[in-house]
């Protein structure tokens, strides 16, 4: 008698050659990978997606946003499609594992269903979305083929304008067409993403697998005080206006406050500049860019006007303007509970030890969770390194997160073996 859809499992040493030949793609001395968005890395990297597809022989579509979806039609030609994966590019100087790991599980899963020869009632498709980690606009891919991408972001990218078009251009994108990427309704099942956890709740609890109930909102900004430059040797202290002292100020102050009132949340300055920028002058402006995280939006509120007061309050204290630039807004998502306990019960049925968590860090699920069903899964990463040449995941950690994925993607579809 042969297998039964249930007890299929995906081919861990063909999935490690590719996902070794894909590490090869951008790789630096320490370990780690270099591939931002549309660098010569990730064009290749591209490269490396299509001719996967190919050699799996199946078709790889490349949308408007430049997504690259290999599909495997299963399903009646009317049926609708499972969406599997992740991201190729790199934060600048990343690990191998983020995104890359997803997108490497995603074919082998369809691989894996090929050469069973499995019935299923939807398509499958792997999916490798466009600029995730923002080089230029964050959830770039995803946020396009789920219709949530403001034409404003993509018309003031991060980085210049122009350094946005050439990029898109190698990658044979242009502007316009970003928009056109945007899904048929009904089209899409559901979309699943396995993803390194990048942080240590897995590894303290001691689980195999973390099936992600959802992921955080995000807002930043830049914070602007105005003061007025000043003679650093002849200014009296009680006559000054230092926009550097209502930076650090607010800096100190609403970390006080979010770690009091917001338990759980973090709060972030990564940057804060200041002009003149001398030693012996009296910063005329200084410029904090801060952003904060929580699961809800309801705390984001309460987050945005707590930082709101101290900003005020610090720009009073030191008699300085203050104006605010609102920059990232994304909404908390909650992931799908059919999908949540369709991955714990295929963990289970492996014999996994599997715990729910919510995500700190954006993913490319969040932005298809708004227009379908949408489940992550988490795999252990080695001390929380993320975004980081030390960033790592045991091999069989891989091997479980890919067999999850494998599993439930075979019973969302009603997988049956062709006898
Ligand atoms: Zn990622």
């Amino acid at each position: 008698m042969g297998i039964t859809a249930s007890e299929l499992r995906i081919d861990s040493r063909r999935m490690k050659k590719d996902f070794e030949e894909l590490s090869r793609i951008g790789a630096t001395d320490d370990g780690g990978i270099h591939r931002p968005a549309f660098s010569q890395a990730h064009l290749k990297a591209r490269d490396w997606f299509v001719q996967r597809a190919v050699r799996m022989g199946i078709e790889n579509h490349v949308d408007g946003a430049g997504n690259h979806q290999a599909v495997m039609s299963c399903g009646k030609n009317d049926a609708a499609t499972l969406l599997l994966g992740s991201h190729l590019d790199s934060v600048p100087f990343g690990g191998r594992f983020d995104g890359a790991l997803g997108v490497v599980a995603a074919l082998e899963i369809l691989e894996t269903v090929k050469e069973h020869g499995v019935s299923l009632d939807l398509h499958l498709c792997a999916v490798d979305f466009t600029d995730e980690e923002g080089a230029f606009v964050g959830l770039m891919g995803s946020r396009a083929l789920s219709g949530q991408l403001p034409r404003q972001e993509v018309d003031l990218p991060s980085g210049s304008s122009d350094e946005f078009h050439r990029a898109l251009e190698r990658a044979g994108i242009n502007r316009d067409s970003i928009f056109s990427a945007g899904a048929a309704t009904g089209t899409i099942a559901g979309y699943l993403e396995l993803h390194v956890e990048q942080g240590t709740r897995l590894k303290e609890t001691g689980a195999d697998i973390g099936v992600v109930t959802g992921i955080v909102g995000i807002r930043s900004f830049r914070f602007n005080f105005n003061g007025r430059a000043d003679h650093a040797g002849t200014t009296p202290m009680d006559r000054r206006r230092d926009a550097g002292l209502g930076a650090c100020s607010l800096v100190l102050k609403a970390r006080e406050r979010f770690i009091q009132n917001f338990p759980g949340c973090v709060f972030t300055v990564g940057n804060i500049d200041f002009t003149p920028g001398a030693f012996n002058v009296v910063p005329q402006t200084a410029s904090v860019s801060l952003e904060f995280r929580a699961d809800d939006i309801q705390t984001l509120d309460a987050m945005e006007t707590a930082v709101y007061g101290e900003a005020g309050k610090a720009a009073d204290d030191f008699g300085l303007d203050l104006t605010i630039d609102k920059l990232e807004r994304t909404v908390p998502v909650h992931l799908d509970d059919h999908m949540q306990k369709a991955l714990s019960s295929a963990a289970e049925q492996l014999g996994l030890f599997n715990v729910y968590l919510p995500s700190g860090a954006g993913h490319d699920a969040q932005a298809m969770a708004l227009i379908c069903p949408a489940g992550m899964i988490f795999v252990p990463s080695e001390n929380g390194a993320s975004h980081s040449c030390r960033e790592y995941t045991r091999w069989q950690d891989c091997v479980n997160g890919a067999n999850v994925l494998l599993q439930t993607a075979l019973s969302l579809a009603g997988a049956q073996m062709i006898t």
